[in-house]
């Protein structure tokens, strides 16, 4: 059931979607964040009265930074707390998508639903599938079961805590993980095939005021042949946390966890994380805690934003 006369606010931060090639030129060679979310809403027709929009910010989401999440995170707050919005969509690159959607959902946990959208072709493609997205993202938004942050992708809708991008280069490049899609959309219609999770936020309020003061969170991969130089020097630089990204069930390499264990001992946080598409981090006793099911980049951010929870 869709909400009517609700306002939806589409906030963009840049990506493909809003990437242009040159006229006449190889689509593949692209920009990314060129035109923005005005225009983006221009070339979608037939969308719903009520929609607002507003430019956050212009990057390649290979570039993401804390800077603009914290900004995206102010923007939706004030967004949110408007009674007449019925949601949000977040127009935003594909490499990072899965981060952003993760570090809102922990943060905000909004009621409302807040919907990332992306595209995998340039707007100046020949068969752009950002229209596409953003209008499907505009329905969830509208969508009366919807709620939390979610991803609207190529006729898909997951969660914010499965998605993640899992092909380089197809239209429908995200999947959900084992867990799948929370639901489909088609015809300006929603279907779900599970209710949207509801997860506990830290609240806007934890995040420090400068990005500066975020905690260092870093990933590294254990892989045939590692030693524990990388680990050494995260610690010597002032890391506070290390998710150690294992093999298999996130077992670690001898020589790196040597390493990770000195770090540990002189305070930094360790978590184990595993490069395995699928499945769960087995919980061994005496080792470091495991992130469950979330991706590394995923487990990065809960641990950057748990360092923060108890400061
Ligand atoms: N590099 C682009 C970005 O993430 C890729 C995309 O949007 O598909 O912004």
């Amino acid at each position: 059931m869709q909400n009517t006369n609700a306002v939806v606010v589409v906030l963009g931060t840049g990506g493909t979607i809003a990437g242009t090639s040159a006229p006449g030129g190889d689509e593949r060679l692209y920009q990314a964040a060129q035109l923005t979310v005005g225009q983006l809403l221009q070339a979608v027709p037939g969308l719903p009265p009520g929609l607002e929009c507003e430019q956050v910010a212009q990057v390649d989401s290979k570039d993401m930074t804390h800077g603009v999440w914290h900004r995206l995170v102010a923007r939706l707050g004030q967004h949110l707390a408007r009674p007449e919005v019925a949601g949000i969509v977040v127009t935003h690159g594909t490499d990072t998508l899965e981060e952003t959607a993760w570090f809102l959902q922990r943060v905000l946990a909004p009621a409302k639903p807040v919907v990332l959208t992306a595209a995998m072709r340039p707007a100046t493609a020949a068969a752009p599938d950002g229209p596409g997205n953003l209008r499907d993202a505009v329905t969830v938004a509208l969508d009366a079961g919807a709620r939390g942050v979610v991803a609207a992708m190529a006729g898909s809708v997951f969660a914010a805590r499965d998605v993640r991008k899992a092909h380089t280069s197809k239209l429908d490049a995200f999947d959900g993980g084992d867990a799948g899609p929370l639901g489909a959309v088609m015809d300006g219609k929603v279907t779900w095939l599970r209710e949207p999770p509801s997860d506990e936020p830290l609240g806007a309020a934890h995040l420090p005021p400068d990005v500066a003061a975020w905690p260092r969170v870093d990933l590294v991969v254990s892989h045939a042949g590692v030693d524990g130089a990388v680990v050494d020097a995260l610690r010597a630089i002032g890391a506070k946390g290390i998710v150690a990204v294992g093999t298999g069930s996130g077992t670690l390499h001898e020589a790196m966890q040597r390493s990770l264990h000195e770090a540990q001992a002189a305070g930094v946080t360790v978590w184990r994380a595993t490069r395995c598409a699928r499945g769960e981090v087995a919980e061994r006793p005496g080792d470091f805690p495991g992130a469950g099911d979330l991706t590394p980049p995923k487990a990065r951010i809960e641990l950057m934003l748990a360092l923060m929870g108890r400061s």
